[in-house]
Order: structure tokens, then sequence, then C-alpha cells
């Protein structure tokens, strides 16, 4: 688990103004890290402070870090953040007190960096954002036995008690935030029983909180639960986009095409150690359960393998839009109700041999509470296709309709400390390619 310093320091402030708003993402506590475009320019590194973005190649070119240090702004300043991923946990952390200290106020060299402020800063409006590394894996786990429940009609299967359930994803069709969403076409079934091929009748999208694989681990040789964490280099929210009927249709092995044509990314790369002080306890499971076996057992992974993260998705139609209705809240839940922690997650994969490297990414799955505002995907919230949401001027809604636009939030809030968030995770819905 990562420990506190000077870096979650709530009296921190910074010179970049918009950085001490009391709703801002990203407070000089955050600096989480992403790939960037200035206008016309190519990908570059960069890390977030309110609503600017610190060029890290600029901040290289000043001279503004020295040594080791510099070495890790290097791995962070290119198009993609595998190799900043792929560091020591030291090196990222002696790179992370040096943003600290270079935006903090009354920072060691503020004399020196503010009057660079035109050279350092991209406004983010400004920018584009990329997906912040080549994620060259991504697998997709099921570790939300309050969703299990609810799609499984009552009851969850004894699999899901004795490890963390997942599937290999699709790392091709990853994309951040803002992305179209473009309907799938797919086979369903039909009226009579026969097959239709069309597009997706039952669009859903599924709430889920993911982490990136720093360091990674050699084939053959599994990450002890007791080291996962230390193998977790940073987080981000995911939006599993998911076809339910063609999903229900052709799933005899896994799921495909039902989960493949798009996953959206929120673009920021919370740390580890900015998480620190939003570590909680693991879920705590019925006594009725199985006992979590040995390999994904260790007490301080029960202590504070769980993460305090608060979570939002929030919907809104064109008709919305158009009369200027602000997005409805439809979810609101907690990372806390996670039945597995990530570390367990992360250990499970490794534990058959396979081999994890630093950018690859693994999710949740649907992080649903056990109040009702928690059912983090459609296909809960309408009771399996039963009951449909109402929305603001009569509309209402059992699976997503072209225009929609699904936002999930998240933020990391505890007494004592400066709250931070994860930037925006959203996509809108468009008209399939083409009619079969
Ligand atoms: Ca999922």
């Amino acid at each position: 688990v990562a420990e506190l310093n000077e870096t979650q320091d709530p009296r921190r402030r910074s010179w970049v103004e918009t950085a001490n708003a009391r709703d801002t993402d990203f407070p000089v506590q955050n600096l989480p890290f992403g790939v960037f475009r200035r206008p016309g320019g190519a990908p570059q590194g960069g890390v977030a402070i309110g609503d600017q973005i610190l060029d890290l190649a600029a901040g290289l070119s000043e001279g503004l870090f020295e040594g080791d240090v510099a070495s890790a702004a290097q791995a962070a300043a290119g198009a993609g953040l595998n190799p900043l991923m792929a560091l020591e946990s030291g090196a990222v952390s002696a790179l992370r007190r040096r943003l600290s200290d270079l935006l903090r106020s009354g920072g060691p060299d503020e004399a020196r960096v503010k009057p660079l402020a035109d050279r350092l800063l991209v406004s983010m409006a400004d920018a584009t954002m990329e997906l912040p590394a080549a994620i060259g894996d991504y697998t997709d786990f099921s570790c939300s036995t309050h969703h299990m429940m609810r799609m499984g009609g009552g009851t969850v299967r004894p699999v899901f008690l004795h490890l963390p359930v997942g599937y290999h994803g699709r790392a091709s069709s990853l994309r951040v935030s803002g992305a179209e969403v473009v309907r799938p076409l797919g086979q369903v079934a039909g009226k009579d029983g026969q097959a239709v091929f069309g597009p997706e009748p039952q669009l859903d999208f599924e709430l889920e909180f993911a982490a990136f694989v720093g360091r990674g681990n050699a084939l053959g040789r599994p990450i002890p639960i007791g080291e996962a964490e230390d193998h977790i280099f940073g987080y981000c929210l995911l939006n599993d986009w998911s076809a339910r009927a063609i999903q229900f249709f052709e799933m005899a092995l896994g799921p495909f095409l039902g989960k493949s044509f798009l996953t959206t990314i929120s673009p920021w790369v919370v740390t580890h150690e900015a998480m620190a002080p939003f570590h909680t306890t693991a879920f705590v499971r019925p006594e009725a359960d199985p006992p979590i076996p040995a390999y994904l057992r260790s007490e301080a992974d029960r202590r504070a393998g769980g993460l305090d993260v608060r979570l939002e998705a929030l919907l809104s139609t064109e008709a919305m839009r158009r009369r200027g209705d602000p997005p409805q809240r439809i979810v609101a839940t907690n990372f806390r109700y996670i039945y597995w922690t990530l570390a367990q997650m992360l250990a499970h994969h490794a534990s058959g041999g396979c081999d994890m490297n630093p950018g690859d990414l693994f999710a949740s799955g649907t992080v649903s509470g056990p109040e009702d505002e928690a059912k983090a995907c459609l296909m809960e919230a309408n009771e399996r296709g039963t009951r449909a949401l109402a929305l603001p001027g009569g509309e209402s809604r059992l699976w997503l309709e072209d225009g929609d636009e699904v936002q999930i939030r998240g933020r990391a809030e505890r007494e004592g400390f400066v709250p931070i968030g994860f930037g925006p995770c959203d996509g809108r819905v468009a008209a399939a390619e083409a009619k079969a």
C-alpha cells in the first residue's frame, strides 16, 4: 500500500489558480499522467493541474528536472506512458515529488517556474487527449456480487466467490473519453427463434473502475498477492459498453462481439501514490462465503486493499440537450462494493503463469452496490428489460438510443485530505453503420 507523504499534504496549494478550486479533479495533490496533443501537434506526455496540462517535454527543455528525475520525466514525456509505467515505484515517486514542488505555491523554484507558465502549460480546452499508453492487453473482470446477483435473477454462481472471474477483452477498440460509440451490428435472437443480423436493440453501458499494470512479471512467474499492489501503476474510469442482445445470443464461450465494439476510458492515469489517502478495508464478505484461497489472501490487502471512490453515471438524450436540461444522474455507487481487490485480480491473473506488461489494463467489472441507485448498468436498473427509466420531459429509456450520451465520473474523498477526481469518461451513441 502506498504511503502518505508530503505530496498529499492538504495544505499544499498551487500557483495554477484553477487547481485550488474546491470542485477541481486535479488539485496539486493529484498530478495524474496522460498523453495529449497541442493543436496540430504530436502526442506527448503531460500532467493535469487544474484546467491546465504541464508539458513534460517543455519542462525538460527548460532544465526543470535533474538526474534520475529527468530520466523519469523523459519516460513520461513521450507518446505513451509505458516507459514510465515500467520504472521502479521509487523513480515514479521521485518524479511526483519534483512535480509537486514545481507546481505548488511556495515551491523551491517558484520564482523561476512561474514566468515560464506560457511555455510549460497548455489549456485542457486547447488540447486533444489520446490513450495514455500503448495498451498491449486488456482484461475485464466481473467482481461485483451485487451486479451478478441482479443479472443472474437473484443468484450468484459459486465460482464468483472462489476467484475473480474475468475474460480477455479487446485492446484495439479501447478509446479515450469523447470517442463516438457506433451502435454495433450482430446476430440476435429473433421473435420466432431465428437468428437475425442487425443493429443491437439493447445497447447498455457498464460503469467500471480500471487499473494500469506497472512493472510486469516474467512468463511462468506468478505475482504473489503480497507484491501485487506494487505492480499497479495507477487507475482510470472505464465504460464497458455492452450490446446485450448480441451478448446473450453469442455467449457460449464468453463475451465476444457484445463487448468488443468499443470500450471508453478516462484519459488521465491517477497514480497509486495519489490514491494513498483513499485506501480502505477490502469488501467484508458474508460469513457463509467460501474462504479466500491462500494465493489471494494477505492481511495488508484485507486491511487496506479497498479503494473509497464515489462513482456516478449521468445520462443525457438529444432532446434533453436541445432543451438545455442538465444530464440526469442515473447511477451513484462506490468502488468499496467490489468483492475482490484490484491486487487480488492482478495476483489471480498472473497465478496461472500469464505475463503482465507495463501498460496492460484490467477492469473491475460493473461496480454495483446494494442500493437501488447503485445499479451500475441499465440491465440492472431496468430489471432485466422490464422497467423503463424515467427521464426529464416525459422521455423514458429501457436501453440506450442513438444520440444518448453516458458520462462516468469518479471522486475520491476523505476527511482531512483534498479530494481528487479522474476527469471525464464520456461517450455518445451514434447510429449503426449500415442496416443488415
Ligand atoms: Ca464488464
